[in-house]
């Protein structure tokens, strides 16, 4: 594989397996932020949900003190002892002054007809849901109604105890109304993210509070299929992501239920905060692997450069500049290679050296410009006649090294012929339109096993050229 694909094939990897990792990592650290998100609602609503019984608890509390302290024969509409009344009505008002949440505590008699209360009496609450299930059932000593209207025409939520009475059957109750605003200051005071939000319910999904504040929808109806679907499930808690239906933010919500209440707590956490940090995590890893490709890419391209810088070098060391073609050192270190080859195949191998004749002469008579014009006609003159496998270098001066491979003794007499043929036919352009020829002179020398370095082989041919050189020159000489 060709360096430049090589270092293509590393800087893909890089990549690639940079935007899996940082999707593995934001994947997780999603998950992360999201278990953590579900954490925190199910908390507040767990604390808030506490925070509700605990109220319940004590408003109970205050309501069977009451009923330790009055008779339930007491419990008249109208009573004939004005006295009585006036000393009860006392009593149970400032009861209610220890009751953060009553807007009102009052006694109803068997009928529930109001007896007693800080407002109107001889009111008739028979209709109420808390009377009726008293009513209903003996075995229930408490009730917490869900969210109505009252006769004054404020959202209330009735919390009721039963009276003891002689005998069984229904003796009459003692109760506070649960001031609405209650839920609502409460919640107020808790610490939420911006788009956070807190409701509180009854288990007909009407609105009792919810912060951010939202007076105008006190007493409706949540119309949520999920909600409504967990209140009607055995589950206590359930977490859900959804958009809500008052403001149109997609949150993380946590809805649990309180205790034997009927009330509901639904914490909600806004995707934009409990996933702010993450997505700047991941703006952040996003903005790191567009730095990382774009340093990718910028190497990439300085080491193609280096490469290209590299061969060019690689190039003009082993290159002769006027004939284009291997120079010296190219050829010593083909030569080693090509000898150990032929060496351990048993091919043959011929080098040949040529060497123009009186070259000198051209220079002197027609200039060096026309000596370089020789040379070059010589390079290419060889490089016509000899095969692709063959290799051809300018050894110095006027004088060229050939290697023929995988060659017979015959193959490369004739090779050499056709060189000397050749350059036979070379025309230069002296001056004053004269045409230079010239004639070469070849040292050839076969090289087998024996042969013990490429200096050795070298020294044959190079003495075979000096034979030829001797004989006459324009001739092939053969080593022994
Ligand atoms: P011989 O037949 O015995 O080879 O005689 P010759 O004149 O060719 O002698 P020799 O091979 O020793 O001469 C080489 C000459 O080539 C010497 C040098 O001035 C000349 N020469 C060497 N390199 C270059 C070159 O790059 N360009 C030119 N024009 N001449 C060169
Ligand atoms: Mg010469």
């Amino acid at each position: 594989m060709s360096p430049y694909r090589k270092s293509l094939l590393w800087c893909l990897c890089f990549c690639l397996i940079l935007p899996i990792v940082e999707a593995v990592d934001l994947f997780t650290s999603y998950r992360q932020e999201e278990k953590s998100a579900r954490t925190r609602v199910s908390n507040a609503s767990f604390l808030i949900s506490e925070w509700i019984q605990g109220a319940m608890e004590n408003s109970d509390y205050v309501l069977r003190d009451i009923i330790g302290h009055v008779p339930v024969g007491a419990l008249r509409y109208p009573d004939a002892d004005p006295a009585r009344q006036a000393r009860i009505t006392e009593l149970i008002e400032a009861k209610r002054k220890t009751l953060p949440n009553a807007a009102g505590v009052g006694l109803v008699d068997r009928n529930c007809i109001v007896t007693h209360t800080n407002a109107r009496i001889g009111v008739d609450a028979s209709g109420r849901e808390w009377c009726k299930s008293l009513q209903a059932d003996p075995l229930r000593e408490t009730f917490v109604s869900h969210l109505y209207l009252n006769k004054a025409g404020r959202l209330s939520v009735t919390q009721v105890r039963r009276f003891p009475g002689p005998g069984p059957g229904f003796h009459g109750s003692a109760g506070v109304s649960v001031d609405l605003d209650f839920f609502s200051r409460r919640i107020a005071q808790m610490a939420l993210n911006t788009g956070g939000t807190i409701v509180i319910a009854d288990t007909q999904l009407g609105l009792l509070a919810r912060k951010p504040a939202r007076p105008d929808l006190l007493g409706t109806t949540i119309d949520h299929p999920q909600t409504r679907a967990f209140v009607a499930s055995d589950a206590t808690y359930a977490s859900y992501r959804d958009r809500s239906m008052m403001d149109g933010r997609e949150r993380l919500y946590g809805v649990r239920k309180v205790d034997d209440l009927p009330f509901i707590v639904i914490v909600g956490e806004a995707d934009s905060d409990w996933q702010a940090s993450w997505r700047q995590r991941a703006l952040g890893e996003t903005a790191a692997l567009l730095l990382l490709w774009t340093m990718a890419i910028l190497m990439l391209r300085k080491h193609w450069a280096l490469l290209r810088h590299q061969e060019m070098l690689s190039h003009m060391a082993n290159t002769d500049t006027l004939a284009g073609i291997a120079n010296r050192r190219h050829f010593m270190s083909r030569f080693e290679v090509e000898l150990k080859h032929a060496q351990r195949h048993g091919t043959g191998l011929a080098v040949l050296i040529l060497d123009i004749d009186h070259f000198k002469q051209i220079n002197d008579s027609y200039g060096h410009a026309t000596g370089d014009q020789a040379i070059l006609a010589c390079a290419h003159a060889c490089q016509a006649v000899l095969r692709d496998i063959d290799f051809l270098s300018r050894f110095g001066g006027d004088e060229f090294a050939i290697l023929l491979s995988d060659t017979s003794v015959e193959g490369a007499q004739v090779a050499a012929e056709r060189l000397r043929q050749e350059i036979l036919q070379c025309r230069i352009a002296g001056n004053a339109g004269v045409q230079v020829t010239m004639t070469a002179s070849i040292g050839l020398a076969m090289l087998d096993a024996g042969t013990p370095d490429v200096e050795a082989a070298l020294a044959k041919a190079d003495a075979a050229l000096y034979r030829a050189k001797s004989r006459g020159r324009n001739c092939i000489e053969f080593a022994a």
